[in-house]
């Protein structure tokens, strides 16, 4: 053969590789660098970044992983009334003696909340719905009267909040109670996405849902991802950086929603017991090998209970850790934390 004709069948075997390796999808380009795509969901930003050999299973996976998120801000959003919440809250406010039914994802959300807000001594309470709409975070902000607060206060009752798992069915003994699942939703989506990744044979993973993240195994490489906590009072300043392999983090901080009057600080985490913006903490990061969803749950609970509780009953789970930045921006980390924890220079 001479050289030109070699040219030809070099090419032409390339070609043949190529398309082989497109067809089978096996090009492992996301195992030096992940598949990563966002999405505005859950009022917030929506961030999944995937390693893994073939490039069309990744792709598939993150895709479906979004859809899945979306679904749960479909389920969970307390201002559309479509949602399954919002015909919940309509179904159960005028019904206090009979319970109403509640699809399978709701009973499972509401039950993980009634342990953990028992756990918190109610520092975490769904029942808060009246409460914060007063508060309109998500609008301009307003601080509410006495008067209205107390009103709004006196329909929150998270121990007559009750489920019923068999028969997958919700009471509200208070009347016109109103549950708001802001405190949990965003973990509890990250949960679910993870599930679609799991089931679509994704082993490397990071799933962001605005303040929480689910870690699912190491990098390629066998490194631990990297999970930069936010400084709560320097912005796009990171307080310290965790290395972690399959964990659940989730922060909750007094900078992520909030609003100005008369140069006070009003912020998004309520203090069940006054209705009004909690005020021990600045943040608190949880990480747990348990789930996001819990995560997401004791981060905004331990968040109301402050260093000193919050420390105690950390103590007493399992597999869970955190780390607190106090009203006066003193640090508390939980011993088996601070390994793995690097904090950053001042
Ligand atoms: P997070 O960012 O997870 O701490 O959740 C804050 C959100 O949870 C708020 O925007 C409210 O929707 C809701 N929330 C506020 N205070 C509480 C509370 N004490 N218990 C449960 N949910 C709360
Ligand atoms: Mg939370």
């Amino acid at each position: 053969m001479n050289k030109r004709t070699w040219s030809i069948v070099l090419m032409l075997l390339l070609l043949v590789l190529t398309a082989a390796a497109v067809l089978s999808g096996r090009n492992g380009k996301y195992l030096d660098e992940p598949y990563e795509k966002e999405k505005v969901a859950l009022d917030t930003l929506v961030s999944i970044k995937v390693y893994g050999e073939e490039n069309r299973q990744v792709e598939q996976a993150v895709d479906l992983a979004i859809k899945e998120i979306e679904k749960v801000d479909k389920e969970t959003d307390y201002y559309d009334p479509r949602s399954d919440i919002s015909q919940l809250n309509k179904n159960a406010a005028n019904n206090s003696n009979t319970p109403v039914p509640a699809s399978a994802h709701l009973v499972e959300i509401i039950s993980t909340c009634k342990e953990l807000s028992r756990l918190s001594g109610g520092a975490f309470d769904l029942t808060l719905g009246p409460v914060i709409e007063l508060w309109n975070f998500g609008g301009k902000g307003r601080v509410p009267s006495a008067h209205r607060l107390g009103n709004a206060l006196a329909l929150a009752d998270m121990g007559g909040l009750k489920v019923d798992r068999k028969k997958s069915t919700v009471l509200f003994r208070r009347l016109h109670m109103q549950l708001d699942l802001g405190g949990v939703a965003k973990g509890y989506a990250a949960d679910r996405a993870v599930d679609i990744l799991k089931r679509k044979g994704i082993d490397s993973a990071l799933v962001t849902t605005g303040s929480t993240t689910v870690v699912l195994g190491a990098k390629p490489d066998g490194k631990p991802w990297l999970v930069g906590i936010q400084h709560p009072r320097k912005e796009g300043k990171t307080l310290g950086t965790l290395e972690l392999t399959n964990e659940n983090v989730s922060t909750s901080g007094d900078y992520q929603r909030y609003f100005v009057r008369n140069g006070k600080r009003y912020h998004h985490i309520l203090d069940p017991k006054t209705g009004l913006p909690a005020n021990r903490c600045r943040s608190v990061t949880i990480v747990t090998k348990k789930s996001c969803t819990e995560a997401d749950i004791l981060s905004t609970a331990v968040f109301v209970m402050g260093a000193s509780k919050g420390l105690d009953l950390l103590e007493t789970l399992a597999d869970t850790e955190g780390i607190i930045v106090d009203s006066r921006g003193k640090v508390h980390v939980t011993a088996g934390l601070e390994p793995r924890l690097s904090m950053s220079d001042e």
